[in-house]
């Protein structure tokens, strides 16, 4: 599996948000993603997906040498890409357990993603935590098993414990697929090996690099230091 995506424009509401995004991850290879906030790398990641509110007014996303970008949503999860939001919906009336079962999975994956038994029968995300909401998130991501795994911002209200618990589990799953991390603290690195790291900025990469070096940088100067480079 590789993914290609080329001078990527995309907007919402007439808007750019990205503006010119060159990427490629190669076949088991893990990169990671920062950037401020309103930076653009939900956008990037939904895009991949295929949510349609994004329109891609430029480029191409290129997935397994096959043309995607102009693909509909459910047809890029069934060639195995797989996204998990950075804030899930709640889906009132669809219980967890079901909607794993309709991923692929069996309640294993509730237990690798740490949720108790209890959870089969909640319905999918109400009244869930903000850590409870990303696991669920996870569950539903191993149970579709995708090759192409893109994260957003898993780590983010996830406490310290749960953090280390989800980063070992990650870690495991990851070995094998590609996949694109979102962070915007760098938290889950402290549980798991990332190739490469990039800084989007303003809708475009600014920088990429050795994820260590990037992430010293990042905590040294700041993003308005790197962009000001
Ligand atoms: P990040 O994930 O880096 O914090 P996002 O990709 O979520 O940033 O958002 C990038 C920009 O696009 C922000 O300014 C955000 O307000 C805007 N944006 C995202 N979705 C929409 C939308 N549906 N309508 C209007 N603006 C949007
Ligand atoms: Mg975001």
């Amino acid at each position: 599996m590789s993914l290609r995506v080329s001078d990527l424009w995309v907007g919402v509401d007439g808007r750019d948000i990205l503006k010119g995004v060159n990427l490629e991850i190669k076949k088991g290879e893990r990169h990671v993603l920062f950037g401020p906030n309103g930076a653009g790398k939900s956008c990037l990641v939904e895009t991949i997906m295929g949510i349609p509110a994004y329109k891609v007014r430029k480029g191409r996303i290129v997935f397994d040498g096959r043309d995607i970008t102009e693909l509909p949503i459910n047809e890029r999860a069934r060639l195995g890409i797989g996204l998990a939001f950075q804030n899930p919906p709640e889906l009132m009336g669809v219980r967890l357990g079901e909607l794993i079962r309709l991923c692929g999975g069996d309640e294993w994956n509730l237990r690798m993603a740490f949720l108790g038994e209890g959870f089969k029968d909640r319905y999918v995300n109400l009244g869930f935590s903000g850590g409870e909401r990303k696991r669920s998130e996870i569950a539903q991501l191993f149970a579709m098993k995708p090759r192409l795994v893109l994260l957003d911002e898993i780590d983010s209200g996830v406490d310290v414990d749960s953090l280390e618990a989800i980063g070992r589990a990650l870690d495991d799953f990851l070995s094998g697929r590609s996949s694109l991390i979102i962070t915007h603290q760098g938290h889950i690195l402290n549980y798991l090996t990332v190739d490469f790291a990039h800084v989007l900025i303003d809708g475009r990469i600014v920088r990429s690099g050795e994820p260590k070096e990037i992430l010293t940088e990042i905590r040294r100067r700041g993003f308005d230091g790197i962009k000001r480079a």
